[in-house]
């Protein structure tokens, strides 16, 4: 519940709509209301007397108040709408720049398939039900209220029928509120479940294809997919019981009414007009009770969303900038480990332990291990994507952390373990990683990555459109792109994690060479399965398990490190080591 008053404070802009809504209902109330005592008067003085122009007379006045009450209730729901999508607007914006400000970390906790739940379905969720706050809540109120009066003075021996009768309409509703509520939770629940399902069945088909396991996937989705129904189907039982009740409560009150009502127009103290305006009264505030009802049906539902949109909004991202940063030094691209540890949330063991190295400018330091070692979570230290345990990280003699983020990944070109390409042409990727780059940056950028061949082969060149990541190019091909990308930038230090893993040994060849030249003055770190990618590295970085196991050069390693003598014996020949 307070999460969602948190998240209406959001209503602030709409304030003079909101008021418009309300003040629109209430004169659409106030028709309504008026229409039973009209109706009275020319049943009274009009067809009872017999006096045809009486009858023409208020009856075109009431078809003008049921008119003018028609148009207030359209344009209230206008008003209510607009009210609704903008605050899903400026719900998602918000939410969206806020994610877009996690760590990787944060990432990590919450998982990308319920971000981007929250980020959709909760927040029309939200916008469903303000849209049915607005118009009905205040709706039901004035309306239960006024028609609770006017019952009243129509005729005051009746209402007793409604002290009956309301507390009877009121129970049946607070049991279905009591059955139904929880059943749309386990739905939320279980449409998780699918999304989950169906996420995991598109990313993965190819997988799923190649081990046969169609059938076991559809039997998982079709085991979700009839929970969901199944609750539905309860839910919709249960509704289906409601209307009938609903229905009977109502005749039987017109029944009673009829009932008493006659009775007394026989002993003279009420006549025919006041007690079908009595009927009119009963029946709106039976209508109003109703609607708070659904109103009650749909609450849970929304103070769930509304819950799950405010954890993450409430989730300040563990990486901020330090309230005073501190400018880099005047050297460029030297990147220090002091005695680093590091742990991931909920791994028992440190994914690092005791780095401590330097990199210089001019050099390229290679980082070489066995998968799972800690290599990509190395490299992901230096632009901060998580922070140290213990120990510091320097960029140019300052600790990453007093650096600002904008700052410090300004100077890195970064080029991830698995590459990312968004949708949009080549040039569009490559500029990525510098927004003014001009056309002939970009094919020096693609030249350098070697990748001027194929994507001139392509058939509209660099304005080829790429499909959602890269879809339609290789492993490769994405690779030397996302290489591309990091160049364009022309950065201090160079981060390439495993790039070169996916490309073939003469390519692999050949981009190093124009590598070399390209970035002799800066700082490159490559990560590297293949022996051959990093034996010229000015340095290499041996990791074991999270642990420095050796560090030097192909030469002293050789001698000193049994993990890369092994590592290296596994991979080249004889005649490739001599
Ligand atoms: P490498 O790149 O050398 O193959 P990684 O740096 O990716 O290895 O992983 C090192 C260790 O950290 C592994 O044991 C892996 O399970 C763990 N790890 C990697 N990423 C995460 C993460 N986001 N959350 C938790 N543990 C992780
Ligand atoms: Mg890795």
């Amino acid at each position: 519940m307070r999460n969602l008053f948190k998240l209406y404070r959001n209503l602030k802009p709409f304030i003079l709509l909101i008021i418009g809504v309300v003040a629109l209902t209430y004169l659409q109330v106030m028709a309504n209301l008026e229409l039973p005592k009209l109706m009275a008067n020319i049943i009274d003085n009009g067809i009872i007397t017999g006096d045809i122009a009486y009858i023409w007379k208020e009856g075109g006045y009431m078809l003008l108040i049921a008119s003018a009450g028609g148009i207030c209730a359209i344009l209230a729901s206008l008003m209510a709408a607009r009210t609704s999508i903008g605050l899903g607007r400026i719900v998602r914006n918000r939410l969206f720049a806020h994610v877009e400000n996690f760590s990787l970390h944060e990432f990590d906790r919450f998982g990308a398939s319920t971000l981007l739940t929250r980020t959709t379905n909760d927040i029309v969720q939200i916008q469903t039900s303000t849209i049915f706050f607005l118009t009905m809540l205040a709706n039901a109120l004035f309306t239960s209220v006024g028609a609770a009066i006017l019952a009243y003075s129509a005729d005051p021996q009746l209402t007793r029928i409604l002290y009956v009768a309301l507390p009877v309409v009121a129970a049946v509703m607070f049991v279905v509120t009591r059955l139904v509520v929880p059943l749309f939770g386990l739905v939320q629940a279980e449409i998780d479940k699918i999304t989950k399902v169906v996420r995991e069945n598109l990313t993965g088909i190819r997988v799923i294809r190649a081990f046969n396991r169609v059938d076991h996937e559809k039997v998982r989705f079709e085991r979700a997919n009839a929970d969901v129904t199944n609750t539905y189907i309860k839910v919709n039982r249960i509704m289906a019981v409601l209307m009938p009740t609903m229905m009977l409560l109502l005749n039987a009150v017109i029944v009673a009414i009829l009932w008493f009502g006659s009775a007394r127009i026989n002993t003279g103290n009420l006549t025919l007009g006041p007690m079908l305006a009595f009927m009119q009264y009963a029946l709106q505030i039976m209508v109003a009770l109703i609607m708070l009802t659904v109103m009650f049906i749909q609450l849970p539902r929304s103070v769930a969303a509304s819950d799950r949109i405010m954890a993450v909004m409430e989730t300040q991202p563990e990486i901020a900038d330090a309230a005073e940063t501190r400018q880099a030094g005047a050297e460029r691209g030297h990147v220090t480990f002091q005695d680093v540890t590091f742990s991931y949330d909920g791994g028992e063991e440190p994914a690092l332990s005791n780095i401590t190295f330097d990199a210089n400018p001019g050099e390229t330091t290679a980082i070489i291990g066995s998968t799972g070692s800690g290599k990509s979570t190395l490299v992901s230290l230096i632009p901060r994507f998580y922070d140290v345990d213990s120990g510091k990280v320097l960029v140019d003699g300052v600790d990453v952390r007093e650096l600002s983020q904008e700052d410090l990944r300004g100077r890195i070109g970064f080029v991830p373990q698995k590459a990312v390409l968004f949708t949009g042409t080549v040039a569009d990727n490559i500029r990525y990683g510098k927004k003014d780059a001009s056309d002939e940056e970009v094919a020096y950028a693609a030249k350098v990555a070697q990748a001027t061949e194929f994507v001139e082969s392509m058939p509209d060149g660099y304005t080829t459109m790429l499909s959602e990541g890269g879809l339609n190019l290789s492993g490769g091909q994405k690779q030397r792109l996302a290489m591309a990308r990091a160049l364009v930038r022309r950065p201090e230090i160079y981060i390439f994690d495993d790039s070169f893993s996916a490309l073939d040994f003469k390519t692999d060849a050949n981009l190093r060479a124009a590598l070399k030249k390209e970035t002799h003055d800066a700082t490159v770190i490559i990560v590297a399965q293949r022996v051959g990618s990093i034996m010229n590295a000015d340095r290499i970085i041996v990791l074991d398990e999270g642990r420095i196991a050796g560090l030097g050069t192909h030469q002293e390693l050789m001698k000193t490190c049994e993990v890369y003598r092994e590592i290296v014996y596994s991979q080249l020949s004889e005649e490739e080591l001599a």
